[in-house]
């Protein structure tokens, strides 16, 4: 037998049971579960492909759902433990639900994730031609940095309602074989005036406009030619006239396809994963739940990036009506329900970026691949516009994910006073419900192009599902 010897000094010890054991789990795990990470993605491209929009992404939830066994939520039904539903709210968000074996009152689990990502929306009458080119007017929707958005294709989705009541659906520019469409910016030889504009002001919000058209109608007596000519193909492809516009919700999104980045793989690059990761992840948590002990909700949410209201965001009742009429059909009182429950605030932090270090607090900001990240307060200035997790709430999770062996990692949003950022968690906090923020580091966060690490998407996956399993 071989004695083995102790070569740690006395520090070195102490340093290990002391010092905090967080470290990069692209080190720390297997291959394996690193395998697992790489392969949990594929399908969490396919859905960022196939889903740009609240309306896409709701659509590809309940065609996920209903491939899994769910159906539509029937409030005369009595649901029995594992079985499983859903109810669309207005297109644009979706309560998933699996029926526990425990009683309502003994609360929820939920998970809620936003759909919505930033954008540029078409104004209500978007058609101008200007000098024999043809635009779209648009006016942005949540917080971009504007100078990002021209110069690279974009495409269009979302609905029109035309004057008899009758719905077209809109994609285009997403195929190869489309076109796409784009926002025009100057030539750096012209733009001397241009760049001592405030960076903000670079391109301001009137000058988002997009090309969609430049070939006149061929008639040398009416004006507008361009413009012409384009509705002329909108007609055609679509049955549409320009006043049908009023009734539409047309959006612009990068064209882009999502992508691996890096040599290794590692990252994901792809338009609006704030917060289809979370969105993604917190629905193949609820279509792989099983037999819970409580009922758990995953719950994908809109209007997130403008704020939460509107009766599809989470600031509206649309949730707590939800739970209510849940507690309804079973006796239960829907307040007792909610004061019981607890929420994952499923949404993204910012990574720490090592290319501008000085906007984070390097000890208190998520890195990638350094897993899930459960934040335990959002908020701006004073911790203003946030819901701060108790200490008791944190230990609960904590516990939960070290048991499961789900790689987690804790950040605020950048250094103190430098801005900051809100998320839904004070919403469902508001409604007495247990809340903790738990997402997944993106760097590039709300550009047309965003990069997320396939370990901590995997591990927000496995959060998710340990909660509910819990
Ligand atoms: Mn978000
Ligand atoms: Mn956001």
């Amino acid at each position: 037998m071989s004695i083995e010897k102790n070569n740690k000094s006395k520090a070195e010890e102490l340093k290990e049971k002391l010092f905090s054991k967080k470290k990069n789990g692209c080190v720390t795990e297997s291959e394996n579960v690193i395998k697992e990470a790489d392969s949990f993605c594929e399908g969490y491209k396919t859905f960022l492909d196939a889903a740009k929009t609240e309306r896409e992404a709701c659509a590809e939830a309940v065609k996920l759902a209903e491939k899994n066994g769910f159906s539509p939520f029937d409030k005369s039904k009595k649901y029995q433990p594992n079985d499983r539903f859903y109810f669309v709210n207005r297109n644009k968000s979706v309560i998933l639900g699996v029926m526990g074996s425990e009683p309502l009152e003994n609360g929820l689990r939920i998970s809620a994730a936003h759909i919505d990502s930033p954008r540029l929306d078409l104004k209500q009458m978007p058609v101008y031609e200007s000098d024999e080119i043809c635009y779209f007017k648009t006016h942005y929707y949540g917080g971009i940095k504007k100078y990002q958005w021209p110069t690279i294709p974009l495409s269009l989705h979302g609905v029109i309602f035309k004057s008899d009541g009758s719905r077209v659906d809109v994609c285009i520019g997403e195929n190869d074989d489309e076109p796409a469409f784009c926002v025009s910016d100057l030539l750096p030889h012209l733009a001397q005036e241009q760049m001592k504009r405030t960076p903000g002001e670079l391109i301001k919000g009137e000058e988002l406009n997009i090309i969609i058209g430049s070939r006149p109608f061929k008639d040398d007596e009416v004006s507008e030619r361009v413009k012409l000519s384009v509705l002329n193909l909108l007609f055609e492809k679509y049955g549409i006239t320009e006043d049908d516009f009023l009734s539409a919700e047309l959006e612009a999104v990068p064209a882009f396809k999502a992508r691996d980045i890096g040599f290794d793989r590692a990252l994901i690059g792809a338009y609006g994963q704030d917060d289809r990761v979370c969105a993604y992840t917190a629905l193949q948590a609820i279509l792989n739940c099983r037999n819970p002990k409580k009922t758990c909700l995953t719950v994908l949410t809109d209007k997130e990036e403008t704020g939460s209201d509107g009766n599809t965001g989470l600031n509206s009742s649309y949730l707590k009506f939800f739970v209510y009429t849940l507690a309804e059909m079973y006796g239960a009182k829907g307040h007792d329900v909610l004061s019981a429950s607890e929420c994952l605030s499923a949404d993204v932090n910012a990574a720490f970026d090592p290319t501008f270090p000085d906007v984070f607090d390097k000890k208190n900001s998520t890195r990638i691949n350094y897993g899930v990240a459960v934040t335990k307060f959002h908020g701006a200035r004073g911790k203003s516009g946030t819901s701060d997790a108790s200490a008791e709430f944190v230990s609960r999770m904590r516990l939960l994910l070290d048991k499961n062996q789900v790689i987690w990692q804790t950040g605020e949003l950048g250094r103190v006073d430098l801005g900051g950022g809100g998320t839904v968690a004070m919403y469902i906090a508001n409604l007495d419900v247990e809340v903790i923020d738990v997402g997944v580091p993106v760097i590039s966060m709300h550009a047309p192009y965003e990069l997320t690490s396939k370990f901590d998407v995997y591990m927000a996956f496995r959060a998710f599902s340990v909660f509910f399993a819990d």
